[in-house]
């Protein structure tokens, strides 16, 4: 995609969020959506400029927007009531109260340092999902490289953009892509991104829901049954000796999942699962199949809202 066609994008949905903004549209969704019960559960990873979903956007070493994040979680308090899936699910929640819950993938050491904080301060609920091989380690996860050679200028942003799109419509990616970031792989800083497992173990003493990400950030789709087991099972093992608690959530990693992932969730002791399709979820509505809105932490209040308000029916 072009950069002038990005920087249209950009100031149509900041346009159109902005008029949602002024013109109430929280009370239109709320009126809405008013005879039945929904779940709104939103999806960040971590506090880089337009960190999700988008390969060339910003540089995943400048991180921030720790205030925007904070008045993204007052603007939700103050419309929604959040909660943990099991109360959504669970119990008799008023009709026309929209519950919500904020939900953290990778385990990104700014979750830690920026959200947690405000988290705590405001008493909101979350779930953040560990990668069990990274903790302690100065690992980079796959898709960070790839965005640091785009900021660096050692790879196309066209061709690794294309390869992302690729990915996530769980279809294989280029080999030749793949082994040009293995060979580049000395360009990375010796930089720790990710939460080590003093962190996790505190965000788990303070309350806060630790589900599993696999243990490698591996497309569950793309492994064959065995591999499903280990990457999944082995850290679920790994996770709960670290915090001394069960781990009974987990979120595919690059959303990607089949039919026979719920027998793997069964029988690995998963009783919820989190996908990345897209829309509000309803009290019938599978606990393995758990829908979620990406958002961002830089996202202005107008943004995140017509984020809500396009995937309202789905
Ligand atoms: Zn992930």
């Amino acid at each position: 995609m072009s950069r002038l066609k990005k920087l249209l994008i950009f100031l149509i949905k900041n346009v159109l969020g902005s008029f949602l903004f002024f013109f109430g549209g929280v009370h239109i969704i709320k009126y809405l959506l008013r005879k039945k019960r929904y779940y709104i559960v939103l999806n960040y990873h971590n506090f880089s400029r337009y960190n999700n979903y988008k390969i060339n956007r910003g540089d995943i070493l400048e991180i921030g927007y720790e205030r925007n994040f904070e008045k993204q979680v007052c603007f939700l308090k103050k419309h929604f009531q959040f909660c943990y899936p099991e109360e959504f699910y669970c119990k008799n929640t008023a009709r026309g109260i929209i519950n919500i819950l904020l939900t953290f993938d990778d385990g990104y050491k700014d979750n830690y340092d920026i959200a947690y904080p405000i988290l705590k301060k405001y008493k909101i609920p979350a779930v953040f999902f560990i990668v069990s091989s990274v903790p302690n380690t100065n690992s980079w996860l796959w898709h960070d490289k790839v965005r640091f050679l785009v900021t660096k200028n050692k790879l196309d942003a066209i061709e690794a953009e294309k390869e992302l799109v690729k990915l996530n419509a769980g279809k294989k990616m280029n080999s030749k892509f793949i082994e040009k970031i293995d060979e580049l792989s000395k360009e990375f800083p010796d930089k720790r991104l990710m939460m080590n497992w003093n962190e996790i173990k505190e965000l788990a003493e303070n309350g806060y829901v630790i589900g599993s990400h696999t243990h490698t950030h591996s497309p569950i789709l793309f492994l064959n049954s065995i591999n499903r087991k280990k990457e999944l099972q082995s850290s679920i093992k790994i996770i709960s000796e670290k915090i001394n608690k069960t781990v009974s959530q987990f979120a595919y990693p690059n959303g990607l999942y089949d039919n026979d992932c719920d027998e793997l969730m069964f029988e690995s002791g998963i009783k919820i699962s989190y996908t990345t399709d897209k829309g509000f979820n309803q009290k019938n509505d599978s606990f393995l199949r758990i829908k979620r809105i990406g958002v961002n932490a830089s996202d202005s209040i107008g943004v995140l809202l017509l984020k809500l308000f396009l995937n309202k029916d789905k």
